[in-house]
């Protein structure tokens, strides 16, 4: 069984898989947002980049 690449620990139930790198990661570790599952290092990034893209914009990740 692969670990958590978020925590690092292996998986176990429950479990659900990131949208944008398709790694499982347990629950606890994921981020949902507008209806899509993303693990916490994904969603880490998508702030960062809606940040500079979205300037103007409200934070839709947050
Ligand atoms: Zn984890
Ligand atoms: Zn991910």
């Amino acid at each position: 069984m692969p670990d958590c690449s978020v925590c690092g620990k292996p998986l176990s139930p429950p479990t659900v898989k990131c949208n944008k790198c398709h790694s499982e990661v347990h629950r606890g570790c994921s981020k949902k947002t507008l209806g899509q599952v993303y693990c916490r290092n994904c969603f880490k990034q998508g702030k960062k980049l809606s940040r500079y893209e979205k300037m103007a914009q409200r934070d839709t990740w947050a």
